[in-house]
């Protein structure tokens, strides 16, 4: 045998060899590290099993017994089912698997004692498991596996846990030795973490439960921490790259400010900064001082007070646009928090700079929308505001594109066309990125790539996302909250419906479109094809406009109409010349008509959580009390679960933690092809406090030594290169 390294293939453990490495190999262990790194998805205790004749149904449970019959029978679809009844004198019970004949083959002479671990279910007659795990106590276990508290891995076809374990015991005694701890002495005692080889050796071999806890805590630790310095690693790149450093200052009218100090302390620094940085010229800055006060600008133009909230990251995004550095800010502001007016008030100062903002949506609709409420907020004060989307005729496109170069048009807003269909800007210093989540992650890289310089980018999203996503997914963004609604907000009222209370759904519809209310009917979403899902679109339409609620006027809105059509039937609705909008899901996100306060969502159990929060966000933006109606009829527990949340809060944040919950990190809107999210041991659900930890050590090593290059950093360098090389900050498509 070779050298003894961690490289070593596993066929060299003891008892393992060529025959059983094969198998090994179907888990993906080659190495005696990757046998090292295997860790048990479970562990079961052999102290004291249960006795069959006490088991309750309902419950996961681990038995012990002997095959007292054993049948195997054809189903009419060709396949098997097998059936083992096991006993261990208390009781019997029968464990049934489906079509997996090489359980078959194992279980058919077998004579020893069986465990098997699974839920319990009642059948007929008896107590049974579905496809158990299940070892065969006489043929594959080492006697030390009796009466402690084992280990169980993950398994493929063919593979026994006996072999793993074995390779595992194996690695452990003769290679532990070899485990490199690559956090320093120090950081490991200011975070209390225990070292690399023992936590591996008790989260394979737990001592006792604390033990395996603090192993644990360990591993995930280390875990979130190479993603977190990755991240931090990413944003300080950013913090020095050069960008673009606002006069914002001298757009507040600077001196005052400075002097009088009455705009909080943040914003003074902010100025002193600028005041270095700046590359303009004093008589710009003189100039741009004479002009009316920005934020008397901002009060003047906007109909409404800002809420505190919204001032709060209004000056948190002039902080950094002082900054001569590129912004790199996600705003995160439940549904009606006010985000675009928080836009506007950025891309104000952009323009007033003498440069170019640019605000792409997710959609043609919401792109459409944006352009209408800053052409009212800002063209009275001679600023620009061109729409320029994917499915304009080609001459309207180039005149368009014609005046974004030439500068004259001071604010493009478009979709993602905007940027792929190499627009030029003449001045760009601004992105604003809007409902982000249908963009993926915006890369600043793609920016460079077209050519765009190196701007400030404000990412928007109305879909609350669980700190613990946040802090991974969009770890290397600043982060800034709109925590807080525009006052005199009425509480939409939600109420779930079977399908059979439809005709008095309808009635309570018909009242209130009768009092002037406006209502919205959102169709099912169908994913396999957006032609079946216009075709409900459509058949919806008929039935109401034709049944139910045919004295009122009806639009139909729905994916393959024509921009302009879509454009005059929103409208329209806008205008309160349609009562109802039966729609699929592009009303979806951001679409703002305060008259609206009723909104039908059909089917409402094919929608994720956040998308039904985000349709329900169309609703409750006036004075009127709005009602959201989920008409549906779940089967699942789960379904059933999602409707009574729905019912239960209106907090974005709240819904986003039980859709994290319920569905998983990598299901969650925009998260799903980002593999940030992805673990080998730690558990975004159940693990948060740790990461937020691990984001403060991995920020306090970064702002100490922010390329990990002091000699006690070099293996955790490593490890973070290899965790960078992973990072998926997508591209914007
Ligand atoms: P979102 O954050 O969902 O994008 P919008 O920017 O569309 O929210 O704003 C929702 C509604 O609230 C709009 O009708 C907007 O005019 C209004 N609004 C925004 N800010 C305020 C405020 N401070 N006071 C009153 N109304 C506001
Ligand atoms: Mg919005």
């Amino acid at each position: 045998m070779a050298e003894r390294t961690l490289e070593t293939e596993a066929q060299f453990l003891k008892g393992v060899g060529p025959n059983l490495w094969k198998g090994l190999r179907k888990l993906g262990l080659e190495s005696v590290e990757d046998v090292l790194w295997y860790l048990p998805r479970r562990y079961e205790d052999r102290r004291n099993l249960p006795r069959i004749r006490d088991l309750r149904a309902g419950a996961a449970a681990t038995v012990k017994g002997r095959i007292i019959e054993f049948k195997s029978r054809p189903t009419k679809g060709g396949k098997v089912i097998l059936r083992a009844v096991v006993s261990d004198g208390s009781g019997a019970m029968a464990l049934v698997w489906f079509n997996q004949p090489w359980v078959s083959r194992r279980l058919a002479e077998y004579k020893g004692e069986i465990i098997a671990y699974g839920m319990v279910k009642d059948s007929n007659y008896t107590l049974e498991m579905q496809s158990p795990d299940y070892e065969l106590l006489s043929e594959e276990d080492d006697p030390e596996d009796f009466a402690r508290i084992v280990p169980v891995y993950g398994l493929s076809e063919g593979v026994f846990q006996t072999t793993v374990r074995r390779a595992v015991r194996s690695a452990l005694a003769g290679y532990l030795d070899l485990v490199q701890e690559p956090l320093p002495l120090e950081f490991r005692n200011k975070h209390r973490l225990k070292g690399l080889a023992w936590s591996l050796k008790e989260t394979h071999e737990p001592t006792s439960e604390e033990n395996r806890l603090e192993a644990r805590r360990r591993l995930v630790f280390e875990e979130f921490l190479y993603l977190q310095l990755a991240l931090q690693m990413k944003r300080a790149e950013t913090h020095r790259e050069l960008g673009i450093a606002f006069p914002i200052a001298a757009l507040e009218g600077g001196e005052a400010i400075e002097s009088a100090g009455t705009s909080g302390g943040n914003r003074s620094a902010v100025v002193k900064k600028h005041r270095l940085d700046s590359h303009l010229f004093e008589g710009e800055q003189a100039m741009l001082r004479d002009h009316e006060p920005l934020w008397d600008q901002i009060h003047r133009i906007l109909p409404f007070e800002l809420t505190a909230a919204q001032r709060r990251v209004i000056g948190e995004i002039y902080g950094d646009m002082a900054m001569p550095h590129p912004m790199n800010r996600l705003v995160q502001g439940d549904v009606g928090s006010g985000k675009t007016a928080v836009a506007a008030c950025a891309m104000l100062a952009a323009v007033r700079s003498g440069y170019q903002a640019a605000l792409m949506a997710p959609t043609e609709i919401l792109a459409e929308q944006h352009a209408i409420n800053l052409r009212r907020l800002l063209e009275p004060l001679g600023i620009e505001v061109d729409l320029l989307v994917g499915k304009l005729s080609a001459a309207e496109k180039k005149r368009a594109r014609a005046r974004v170069s030439a500068g004259e048009a001071k604010i493009a807003v478009g979709t993602h066309a905007l940027i792929q269909e190499s627009v030029e800007f003449a001045r760009l210093g601004l992105v604003v990125i809007d409902e982000q989540h249908r963009f993926g992650v915006l890369q600043r890289a793609a920016l460079h790539q077209k050519g765009l310089g190196n701007p400030d980018v404000l990412v928007m999203t109305a879909t609350p996302i669980p700190r613990t996503l946040t802090m991974t997914t969009y770890g290397d963004l600043d982060l800034s909250v709109i925590d807080e609604l525009p006052p005199g907000r009425v509480p939409i009222k939600t109420h779930w419906k079977p399908p059979s209370d439809r005709p008095a759904v309808y009635e309570a519809v018909r009242k209130l479109l009768a009092q002037g209310a406006q209502a919205y009917f959102v169709c099912p979403m169908i994913e396999e094809s957006e032609k079946m899902q216009t075709q409900a679109a459509v058949d919806l339409h008929y039935r109401l406009s034709t049944g139910d609620l045919k004295e009122f006027r009806i639009g139909l809105l729905h994916g393959q109409l024509k921009p302009l059509e879509k454009e005059s039937i929103m409208e329209s609705f806008r205008k309160a010349e349609l009562d109802v909008l039966v729609s699929t899901t592009v009303i979806e996100v951001g679409v703002d008509v305060p008259n609206a306060s009723v909104m039908v969502i059909e089917d409402a159990n094919r929608f994720g959580l956040s998308q039904l929060h985000q349709l329900r966000g169309r609703v409750g933006r006036g004075a009127k009390q709005s009602y959201c109606i989920l008409i549906c009829d779940p089967r699942s527990e789960d379904g059933i679960a999602r409707m009574q949340v729905m019912v239960s809060t209106s907090d974005g944040f709240k819904i986003a933690e039980e859709d994290l919950r319920l569905r998983g990190p990598g299901e969650l809107a925009g998260t799903a092809q980002s593999g940030n999210a992805d673990f080998r041991i730690a558990d975004l659900i159940q693990d948060g406090l740790q990461l937020e930890l691990a984001r403060k050590a991995a920020m306090d090593v970064v702002a100490g030594d922010p390329n990990l290059d002091r000699a006690e950093h070099a293996r955790m360098r490593e490890k973070v290169a290899l965790r960078r090389s992973k990072l998926a900050i997508v591209t914007v498509s």
